[in-house]
């Protein structure tokens, strides 16, 4: 009786310690922060005017201060509800991301944002959004080009304005500060995949950030993920997205968002 109530204590202390590793052992956050080097901040030249540049011939308009009908709520597909007004579109982090009706494979894509002059927090908590250029399901799935206030303020390098989010610091900073429109122009080469689901060619993609080169034809590892390392997987197009984070500071402003599709793989 006494060697089982031993044997019984000494599973019972396998067991805790066993969960108490695996807890340990568990994939955090702060795994995939990179804090250095820093990017250099560079200056750009002065913001866009009141009326930014007008797409060129060719382009499909994504939003043009007029409405959101090439607009979905990602979470189910209705008409996207975030704030048109004054030709500007708002964050509604109510009613979370918003992507494209349409799906992209290779584009060239140009898109405005502003952080508002009331922005509060630090970090991430600090007028977070993000471009997902592909949006391969719901939430923040997909690949995420990060959308933040990175004029002064501090996080992890791989986390910033213009970073691919956990995976490539941008090459320099380029923010200007809250209150500010600011430009993204982007060229996306998406991932090609054999017909059994295994990874031909990554994707890649080169990133301008108020004119600036920010992104140098970067090849990705996979999707960006919160927590734990990037991965693959197979999809042919998909819409890209926009984010609702969940902070609570104030929401970001759109405007001026245009896609040219290229061919290619
Ligand atoms: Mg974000």
């Amino acid at each position: 009786m006494r060697t089982r109530t031993w044997l019984s204590a000494a599973a019972a202390g396998l067991l805790l310690f066993g969960a108490a590793y695996a807890v340990a052992q568990a994939p955090k956050p702060q795994d995939t922060e990179q804090w250095t080097p820093v990017p250099p901040i560079v200056t750009p030249g002065p913001p866009p005017s009141e009326t930014s540049a007008a797409p060129p011939s060719d382009a499909l308009v994504l939003f043009d201060g007029k409405g959101l009908d090439q607009w979905v709520a990602t979470r189910d597909k209705s008409p996207a509800a975030w704030t048109v007004a004054d030709g500007i579109l708002t964050v509604s982090k109510a009613a979370g991301n918003i992507e494209t009706r349409r799906s992209f494979r290779n584009y060239q894509l140009h898109l405005e944002w502003r952080v508002p002059t009331d922005v509060t927090g630090s970090g991430q908590a600090r007028g977070n959004s993000g471009v997902f250029l592909a949006s391969t399901g719901p939430g923040d799935a997909g690949y995420e080009l990060q959308i933040l206030d990175s004029y002064r303020n501090e996080t992890y390098v791989n986390g910033q304005a213009g970073s691919v989010y956990k995976q490539h610091p941008p090459l320099v900073n380029a923010s200007r500060r809250p209150g500010e429109w600011q430009a993204y122009d982007v060229i996306w080469t998406a991932p090609v995949f054999a017909a059994d689901g295994a990874l031909k060619s990554p994707a890649r993609v080169t990133v301008l950030h108020n004119g600036i080169l920010i992104q140098n034809d970067a090849v990705l590892a996979g999707e960006t993920l919160y927590i734990g390392k990037p991965v693959y997987r197979p999809y042919t197009s998909a819409p890209i997205k926009l984010q609702a984070h969940g902070d609570p500071s104030p929401p970001l402003s759109f405007r001026n968002i245009w896609v040219r599709e290229l061919a290619g793989p």
